[in-house]
């Protein structure tokens, strides 16, 4: 897709500004030639946008919004969402103007009214609250996460201790630790914490991991728990999902190309850190977060011939295209997509919602 455009230049001719800048005695003054120097540097640069495929929304995402709005066109609104049904600003506001309302903890919510639980996952008390409580509730964590908790539930049954690889604090962490009674799950971030780990017998222990975590990195923290503890059990292939590797697989096949590398997605978005991370590594030296168009540093785009655009797994497509029409505003572009995977993973709602009530 080629998207160059005319020249602020061209148009500079045709354009009434100068006439209305010349002096009284009909000659240019000199807000003319401001004007026609300030028109000649607006010349747009060239700049290539490398569009890394696949991005933006997984399987998992696409089915915990798809249970959002289905659930408020079965139920009415409010529908209630334990926390952001996904990290993303964009989606979360556009649900709650469709009449979602999100809190943080069940007990937020009025027992008469639906509740759904994000796509991270939870721990095993909050469904169990919620049936205590006769709540009407839908589960929307990923079924790739559930995976991870089945495993940790079989490992357990088999008398092995779990060491789960994430990030203190993630709601994916807490849900999956959550599945398991304290203790039984210890948990990792780095290489240096397998050095520190305290566990109850290290020839009955298996890992699991969060399903959004860098791949690189992962499999270092996977080698040093298996030169620490020889007997640790683990998945085949370790939990990170799909979408997770193949994003990844996309920014480091365009990070050699590129000056810069804009991931979009939110803050608190996991796998949107890793694209930065994993742009970082692949030795680009600019790689930026950015949740929308309007954050976008220009500045420390100047000089840029070429620039990666990816976005996280939970980043709408919607916001990808904001991102290259702002480009576009300001660049002679030509767009080149990058396409490393393609994606066929579908997930069903949960019955509940494909029933008529
Ligand atoms: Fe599921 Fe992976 Fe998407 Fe998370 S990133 S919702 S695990 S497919």
């Amino acid at each position: 897709m080629s998207l160059s455009g005319v020249t602020d230049i061209d148009r500079t001719d045709a354009c009434i500004r100068p006439l209305l800048c010349r002096g009284m005695d009909g000659r240019p003054d000199w807000p003319y030639l401001w004007f026609h120097r300030t028109e000649a540097k607006m010349t747009k640069p060239p700049l290539t946008l490398l569009l890394a495929a696949p991005r933006g929304f997984c399987a998992g995402v696409d089915r915990a919004i798809k249970i959002v709005e289905m659930a408020i066109d079965k139920w009415g609104a409010p529908v209630y969402v334990r926390h952001e049904i996904v990290h993303n600003k964009f989606v979360v506001d556009s649900l709650r103007d469709r009449g979602a309302v999100f809190v943080e903890h069940l007990d937020e919510v009025p027992a008469d009214r639906p509740v759904i639980f994000s796509a991270h996952g939870v721990p095993k008390a909050v469904p169990a609250e919620a049936a205590r409580r006769q709540m009407v509730f839908v589960d929307a964590t990923c079924p790739l996460v559930s995976k991870v908790h089945i495993e940790a539930e079989r490992h357990h049954a088999d008398g092995l201790q779990m060491v789960m690889i994430g990030h203190d604090g993630h709601p994916e962490t807490i849900g999956t630790m959550g599945q398991l009674p304290p203790g039984e799950v210890v948990l990792v971030e780095t290489v240096a914490d397998v050095a520190g780990l305290q566990v109850r017998d290290p020839s009955k222990l298996a890992f699991i991991t969060q399903t959004t975590l860098s791949v690189d990195d992962t499999a270092d923290i996977v080698a040093a728990l298996q030169a620490r503890f020889p007997a640790i059990v683990g998945p085949h292939k370790e939990d990170i999902c799909y979408a997770t590797t193949n994003r990844q697989a996309a920014v480091k096949e365009i990070a050699p190309r590129i000056d810069a590398l804009l991931v979009i997605g939110a803050p608190n978005s996991s796998n949107s850190k890793r694209l930065v991370e994993v742009g970082r590594a692949a030795g680009c030296g600019y790689a930026q977060l950015v949740q929308r168009a309007t954050e976008i540093d220009w500045r420390a785009l100047e000089g840029s011939r070429s620039v990666g655009i990816t976005a996280g797994a939970s980043a709408p497509e919607v916001l990808i295209t904001e991102v290259l029409d702002a480009f576009l505003d300001r660049f002679d572009a030509v767009v080149e997509l990058v396409e490393t995977a393609r994606e066929t993973v579908e997930f069903k709602v949960p019955r509940v919602l494909r029933v008529p009530t």
